[in-house]
């Protein structure tokens, strides 16, 4: 399931290009361009959006007066940061349209209700001793939103699922056809889900999710041509959004940049190869090498750096780091010749390569006298933690209301849903 080009370009924000239309007809396309725009924009003015649409001031009116009604928006106070000039109502989402994101990983289950503009409001780090099963994440999650509930301010509602997997998702149901380092194989962990949480769910890769989540949020928003690269305790994997649409491929597995070669004869992956970048850059290497506790593992990146300033101890460390920022720039180099992407997003542990040698992945991907499209792209690092894979994953979730608001809010929806969706 992919966005239609409008709701794409809705979410790109505010380009001055002319989204909307008059006819009585869109009403539904003008009402999701609408929402869309304030979603992305956590929050814009009436001139804004008339801006932004090329609809007039009355049309606009008209369209946030029934996302108000629909409870998805508010007009809130008059927007005086700016300290002068004439004030305009701000339009934002309403902080009762939630999404629960869920995301398994090796050592840890991350839950979290994301509100509409992308907030993530309780996030809980559930921790595991080993890799969790497909029955205990069903818990695990059953259990923490149970409680998430009872804290929730009335009224609310929760939309659906959006589940992030460190593995590959069938695109038509939602299994986890393999997820290698959690030990899953053809899980159905979706409807399982849908079934105890009676909710829709929507699954995606986790590094797909967070590419969503970047495109639309985060350090690419704006971005239409974009790769995000995520390294997590499953690996490394890899969204892809080309001309302002996430590439999906054949069957939905496109973006396995953790599979992309980088040594000859290298350490064997989990896909059968060997040399591949998730086999030969590793988040394990960097926490043996600060000697970090299981537990501890989300602080690797201050561990790391602070190490770093201890100019005797840190030798191996400095080897580790260079290794890998050189084998992420075979890597990248790769990613840049085939994709021709305007910027590069960093996320998870990938982080710490940037942060501790600066310049170094740049001057190692731009070598001397480089040109085409390896010239102009930039790299920058997605905020850090875990919350551009859950605000990407409650973009997977809120997808159909951002579709059609009313109709999905119509009482009927709910009888003639299916209980589980798949991106
Ligand atoms: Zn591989």
């Amino acid at each position: 399931m992919t966005s239609p080009p409008q709701e794409d370009r809705a979410r790109r924000g505010l380009s001055g290009s002319t989204l909307g239309n008059n006819r009585d007809s869109t009403r539904q396309h003008n009402l999701s361009t609408v929402l869309g725009l304030v979603h992305s924009m956590s929050g814009v003015s009436r001139a804004q959006l008339t801006r932004a649409t090329g609809l007039n001031r009355s049309t606009i009116a008209a369209l946030v007066g029934e996302l108000v009604q629909l409870g998805l928006v508010e007009e809130t106070d008059l927007d005086q940061a700016q300290g002068f000039g004439r004030p305009s109502i701000m339009i934002q989402p309403g902080p009762g349209t939630l999404a629960l994101s869920v995301n398994p990983d090796l050592d840890v289950v991350s839950v979290a209700l994301v509100s509409l503009g992308g907030h993530i409001v309780n996030p809980v780090r559930f921790h595991t001793v080993r890799a969790p099963s497909v029955a205990e994440v069903v818990n695990i999650v059953t259990a923490v939103y149970t409680g998430m509930r009872t804290s929730l301010p009335a009224p609310h509602r929760i939309v659906g699922v959006g589940l992030a997997i460190p593995g590959l998702v069938d695109a038509e149901d939602g299994t986890v056809i393999e997820a290698p380092h959690l030990g899953w194989r053809d899980q159905p962990l979706s409807a399982l889900l849908a079934a105890a949480l009676k909710l829709p769910v929507t699954a995606a890769n986790d590094a797909v999710a967070g590419a969503r989540g970047q495109a639309t949020f985060g350090a690419g928003r704006g971005a239409s041509d974009l790769v995000y690269l995520y390294g997590g305790a499953s690996g490394i994997g890899g969204g892809v959004i080309s001309e302002n649409r996430l590439i999906r491929g054949a069957t939905g597995f496109a973006g396995q940049l953790g599979h992309t070669h980088v040594r000859s004869g290298g350490v064997r992956c989990t896909c059968g190869s060997s040399g591949c970048l998730e086999a030969e850059i590793t988040r394990e290497e960097l926490i043996a090498a600060v000697g970090l506790p299981a537990g501890e593992t989300e602080n690797l990146e201050e561990a790391v750096l602070e190490k770093l300033q201890d100019e005797s101890a840190s030798q191996d460390l400095r080897d580790i780091i260079e290794r890998q920022v050189q084998l992420l720039a075979i890597g990248l180099r790769s990613v840049v010749n085939l994709l021709n992407p305007s910027l590069i997003v960093l996320g998870g542990f990938l982080r710490i390569l940037v942060r501790a040698a600066p310049g170094a992945l740049d001057a190692a991907l731009r070598t001397p006298g480089t040109r085409g499209p390896r010239e102009n792209v930039s790299i920058e690092l997605a905020p850090l933690g875990e919350d551009p894979i859950l605000v990407g994953a409650a973009e997977l979730a809120f997808e159909p209301l951002l579709r059609d608001p009313a109709g999905f809010l119509r009482p009927q929806h709910d009888g003639g849903s299916t209980p589980v969706a798949s991106t």
